[in-house]
């Protein structure tokens, strides 16, 4: 009998997906986030996300992209929100937004200034104070999933892991239920980090943030702002390819199935992909796993995305 392509987690449950997109700034990349979202809805993730500017820059375009993903797909969205730049109540008043759009999930955070990631943060007056206290002020107004930031590899303005430790159980005990880490590209690192939370009480999901390199140099520099190291091996894969963009994605594709892979063989269930909201190299990866698209009811944003062609919804190959 051939094998199930499902790539089961060391539990022997299924493993699971998400997705993260940003806000698109102009109509093309309008287009090409819902070509992403129409590709990849049939794997059926946990849930897609959507990031909210530096600054709350992306305001609005979060919970336009947030709230028509709710309206017109049947994926489950959450919507990232930050202290940054407002006051309790007005971040409040966001809350319940979503809440009465059907949004029941929200990525709490800090956020960065909008001077950018290095410059120093000021907590807004009357605004929530910390990240804590912004979870605690999204579970005081209903039954909201709740989703944080972990760092294996320390936030940058961090003195230290163990006090990134300490106020990640800060936000698990004011009623996060799932962190969602900085992308890695060491999975010791990510492995180290999880028995260290584990030995600090902290017992929630640490989902891993997979990073597929679409350009090298540029995921390069996202990890130097954000304090993720480049190991020398992958400098390596993709050294010479600069001008070869073909052969680069490949690359990508097996450099991340590597990864992904051996998470899974190391007892990982939960997967979250930074898409960029490119989905190919995600599909793939995805593929690789075992989720499969599979006919069904079209949903508005795949019977767009698939302009005509076959409506498709994925599970799990064994189904
Ligand atoms: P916390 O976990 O509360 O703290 C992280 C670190 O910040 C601490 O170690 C500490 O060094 C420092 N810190 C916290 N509070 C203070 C303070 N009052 N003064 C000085 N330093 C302090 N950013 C966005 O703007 N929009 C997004 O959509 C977004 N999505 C993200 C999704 C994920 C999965 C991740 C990992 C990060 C995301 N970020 C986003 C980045 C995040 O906002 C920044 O890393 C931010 O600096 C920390 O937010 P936090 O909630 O993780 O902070």
């Amino acid at each position: 009998m051939a094998a199930s392509p499902v790539r089961l987690s060391r539990s022997g449950a299924p493993v699971r997906v998400s997705f993260e997109f940003f806000p698109p700034k102009t109509e093309e990349m309008e287009r090409t986030l819902w070509e992403a979202i129409g590709r990849l809805e049939p794997l059926r993730p946990d849930f897609v996300s959507v990031t909210y500017g530096a600054g709350g820059t992306t305001r609005e375009r979060t919970h336009a992209t947030v709230e028509r993903i709710a309206r017109e797909t049947a994926l489950r969205p959450a919507a990232h929100l930050t202290c940054v730049g407002a006051t309790r109540a007005e971040i409040d008043e966001v809350v319940r937004g979503y809440a009465q759009a059907g949004v029941g999930h929200i990525v709490a955070l800090r956020g960065d200034p909008p001077a950018g990631a290095g410059a120093p943060y000021r907590p807004t007056e009357n605004g929530y104070q910390s990240t804590a206290e912004l979870v605690a002020g999204i579970k005081a107004i209903g039954d909201i999933e709740v989703s944080v930031a972990a760092y294996p590899e320390k936030h940058p303005q961090s003195p230290n892991l163990l006090h990134d430790i300490e106020l990640l159980k800060r936000k698990v005990d004011a009623g996060a239920d799932r962190a969602i880490t900085q992308f890695f590209f060491d999975n010791g690192v990510y492995l180290r980090f999880v028995d260290v939370a584990a030995a600090a009480g902290i017992c929630i999901p640490i989902v891993p943030g997979i990073v597929p390199v679409q350009n090298f140099k540029q995921t390069a520099g996202f990890a130097r702002r954000a304090g993720a190291s480049v190991p020398a091996w992958l400098a390596e894969r993709f050294d010479g390819l600069d001008e070869d963009p073909v052969t680069r994605r490949l690359v990508a594709a097996a450099v991340c199935a590597e990864q992904v892979v051996d998470l899974i063989d190391r007892g990982v269930r939960d997967l979250h992909f930074y898409t960029m909201n490119r989905a190919d190299l995600v599909f793939a990866i995805c593929h690789l796993i075992g989720l499969r698209a599979r006919e069904a009811a079209p949903t508005a944003s795949s019977a767009r995305a698939l302009a005509g062609g076959e409506a498709a919804t994925a599970q799990p190959a064994t189904r």
